[in-house]
């Protein structure tokens, strides 16, 4: 099976840094996409979203009026969405047993997926344990639980 890599503008992913240091000391949370006529799917638009979990410094949780709103909001403007982030502002870039359990990367049943297709949302985590060097890490459903995918930065 070949690598599973996943791209993104240097742009949107310093944009999306800030925004996770900016919630700090709290996680925060939000959707990255990319424009839908993009054949390599770059991500290249992050919209955050409120992290309505009561409490949000160690757990996130997405209002689902509010995520659903923002979901297609974005199909309207031409984008679609890759998947969901959230932030770790003190844990490693690795999903938690909650994140795993949660399950929102997987939104239809494997088995009605074709064999080998990377569709379904990803999970993007950002964590801050280290603020000088912030760590972005992507992972897919798979068949095993989460797939870890190489993230490349594509410059402008
Ligand atoms: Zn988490």
């Amino acid at each position: 099976m070949s690598d599973y890599v996943t791209y993104i503008q240097t742009e949107a992913l310093q944009q999306l840094i800030a925004i996770c240091r900016s919630g700090m000391p709290d996680e925060v949370c939000g959707l990255v996409a990319y424009r839908t006529d993009d054949p390599k799917r770059v991500v290249s638009a992050i919209m955050p979203l409120q992290n309505a979990h009561p409490s949000p410094r160690h757990h996130f949780e997405l209002d689902p009026a509010e995520w659903v709103s923002a979901y297609f909001q974005l199909l309207r403007d031409g984008y679609s969405v890759a998947g969901i982030y959230h932030s770790h502002p003190n844990g490693p870039a690795f999903p938690s047993e909650t994140d795993l359990a949660q399950r929102l990367w997987e939104p239809a049943p494997p088995k009605n997926k074709p064999s080998g297709s990377a569709e379904g949302l990803q999970m993007w985590i950002i964590s801050l344990a280290d603020l000088e060097a912030p760590l972005v890490a992507v992972f897919a459903p798979s068949a095993q639980g989460a797939k870890r995918s190489v993230l490349a930065e594509v410059g402008i």
